[in-house]
């Protein structure tokens, strides 16, 4: 288990299941406007509020909740001092990874849905050889984490649509994440999947439903008369590791904590 100041591993069941190859960190944050500004952009035209994994596990704990509102207030109030943390912990966890003989792998969405790619740029000291010394360390600015970090594979599900349309970074996957709660958001996700080839995440009501919809040969999401999408479905609870996933994907989940009561359409079935 690796534990910095705002990523951990160990922690999600489900990344457990990929860590004989890759150890994931995840960075969990309090959701939407809990720490009084809104780190998601979406959740509330995607209806997924009360839905939301932000108290399950973990989280269901007072001091896991105070902890993930006190690590949003940090980032709202002062952004590079938070990315400067945020640098140090991803270099601590990469020489974890590297002692431990093991890929490192990083969602830094947990319970967030922060565009990092944009207007969040970071320092990060790199080691230059030189003629008369072995190395020289320099402070070097990169675009975003992910640049910064060529070693890390980062992933995170996303309910803001427009980002699947970005050139993301090379070691960094997007799934989108799909609700009926809004026919007009519903419509803009499976557009952008269609134009994007993007994979979609779809929460259904239970793990029958899931695999029955795995089972078949294909399953299709959208709003009636709107843009359909006709996708097989994987078993997305195998593992968390959603860069290894086949593209052009439903990637089925079944709905667990707060979600299994949701009747606002984010959950399917
Ligand atoms: S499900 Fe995702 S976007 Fe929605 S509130 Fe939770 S973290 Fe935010």
């Amino acid at each position: 288990m690796f534990r910095g100041k705002l990523i951990r591993s160990g922690n999600n069941a489900k990344t457990v299941k990929g860590d004989d190859v890759y150890e994931t960190a995840i960075m969990y944050l309090a959701p939407a406007t809990l720490a009084g500004r809104n780190v998601c952009a979406m959740a509330e035209t995607a209806g997924c509020i009360r839905g939301c994994l932000n108290t399950a596990g973990r989280g269901r704990f007072n001091n896991v909740q105070l902890a993930r509102l006190n690590k949003t207030k940090r980032y709202l109030a002062d952004r590079a001092a938070f990315m400067a943390e945020l640098v140090a912990d991803l270099e601590r966890f990469v020489v974890y990874c590297q002692k431990k003989g093991v890929k490192p792998a990083v969602r830094l969405n947990g319970t967030s849905d922060i565009q990092w790619e944009v207007a969040h740029p970071v320092t990060r000291i790199v080691r230059k050889s030189h003629p008369h010394f072995t190395y020289i360390a320099e402070p070097k600015r990169f675009a975003n984490i992910f640049e910064a970090f060529p070693e890390v594979q980062f992933y995170d599900y996303t309910k803001i649509y427009k980002r699947v349309y970005r050139q993301l970074p090379a070691n960094y996957v997007l799934v989108l994440s799909y609700s009926e709660a809004n026919e007009a958001y519903a419509e803009k996700v499976v557009q952008a999947a269609h134009d994007t080839g993007a994979n979609v995440a779809v929460v259904y009501r239970d793990k029958a439903l899931r695999d029955s919809r795995a089972a078949a040969v294909a399953d299709t999401i959208g709003i009636r008369g709107g843009t359909w999408l006709n996708r097989r479905v994987i078993d997305g609870d195998q593992t968390d590791l959603r860069f290894l996933d086949p593209k052009g994907v439903i990637v089925g989940l079944y709905a667990k904590g707060a979600a299994k009561q949701d009747e606002s359409g984010f959950v399917l079935g």
